[in-house]
């Protein structure tokens, strides 16, 4: 069937490319003498790959990290294979036939890495040493291993465990890399993302790794003032009703009005990423006024309170959204509010 186009969504993510790039000109900036990269794995933290390589590319960013080999043609759409890395690295003869065959860098992560990349054939990878998150990452006392000799390793990476505090981990880690670092011979040295950077200079090397606080998160405070929002949800109202006292709103009728009231239903819901733990304290706004949700989040709609507003159907409410407010206010990490957003909405930017 030839499908007409489809009329406009009732769900959108506005996305400001222009904070996008700010937050990137920011990070590199904070960076030092080290260049700020950029994670884009998670369909650029949910924000829409096609939306952030533009802005990235426009600001600067030349380095790109994603987690699967399934998210590289999405990248590979805007840059060259030489300028991707792939965190989770080759597992296997066709991982690594593919990464030839692109030009995008695995980065080995542990013996059995090195040895599956080594037999297709190897060349440039980078590598990534475990300095004490114990996830991904050739221990330290690995690093002399003759698989390891023979890698063409172009960046020596590993990744903070606990950036966001203050805790001794950061240092014990920056030592180990630094030991780390004695023992294989990189063209680079990168170890810090979002967070990290704020760590300060000992921690930058050449290249630091930004994920979170490109797309408005803000992992310790002293980058509030460098970080702009970059994600607003917006979303339409499906139906108004006037509700009398005592009357149960959704499922499990966990909200009941103790006086008349009017209650909008909004095309938004967890399948969207906005989770049920959002219901307590979540709220939308419309012309400026504050619309709390009554009631559960359903996997498609949300109830909010619109009493005493001339809301009405096909109006477009805001999600009342800076990523640590939601964050207070739901529950989720600001990571898991950036990769929740889910494929309905319309991504605008
Ligand atoms: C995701 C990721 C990053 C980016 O981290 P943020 O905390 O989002 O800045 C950097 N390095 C590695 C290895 C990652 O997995």
């Amino acid at each position: 069937m030839n499908i007409p186009d489809l009329p406009p969504a009732t769900l959108r993510l506005r996305i400001d490319t222009a904070a996008l790039a700010d937050n990137w000109r920011a990070l590199d900036k904070l960076s030092g003498n080290a260049r700020a990269g950029a994670a884009v794995k998670a369909d650029g933290y949910g924000l829409g790959i096609d939306h952030v390589m533009p802005a990235l590319l426009g600001a600067g960013a030349r380095q790109f990290f994603v987690a699967h080999w399934s998210e590289v043609p999405g990248v590979l759409a805007h840059t060259d294979g030489g300028s991707i890395a792939v965190l989770h690295g080759v597992g296997n003869a066709q991982e690594a036939a593919f990464a030839q065959a692109t030009g995008v860098l695995p980065i080995i992560n542990s013996l059995y890495q090195a040895q599956v990349w080594l037999e297709a054939g190897g060349g440039p990878c980078h590598l990534m040493v475990d300095t004490g998150i114990n996830r991904l990452g050739v221990e330290p006392c690995k690093l002399g291993d003759p698989a390891i000799r023979q890698l063409q390793v172009d960046t020596l990476l590993s990744h903070l465990a606990s950036a966001d505090e203050d805790t001794e981990q950061n240092r014990a880690q920056l030592h180990a890399f630094r030991e780390a670092s004695q023992q294989v011979q990189p063209k680079a040295l990168s170890l810090a993302n979002s967070a990290g950077i704020a760590l300060g200079a000992d921690y930058h090397f050449d290249l630091t790794r930004p994920g979170l606080a490109l797309y408005g998160g803000i992992p310790r405070e002293t980058l509030c003032d460098a970080v702009q929002q970059v994600a607003y949800v917006e979303a339409a109202v499906l139906q108004v009703r006037e509700l009398g006292a005592g009357d149960k709103v959704g499922y499990n009728a966990v909200f009941a009005a103790a006086r008349p009231m009017r209650a909008a239903t909004v095309s938004l819901g967890y399948a969207d990423g906005i989770l049920r733990s959002w219901g307590a304290e979540g709220a939308m706004q419309h012309d400026g006024r504050r619309l709390p949700i009554i009631g559960r989040v359903s996997m498609d709609m949300i109830i909010l309170d619109c009493t005493d507003t001339d809301l009405s159907e096909g109006d477009f409410c805001n999600l009342s959204y800076t990523l640590p407010q939601a964050s207070r206010i739901s529950g989720l990490s600001q990571y898991e509010l950036l990769t929740l957003l889910g494929n309905r909405f319309e991504r605008v930017s």
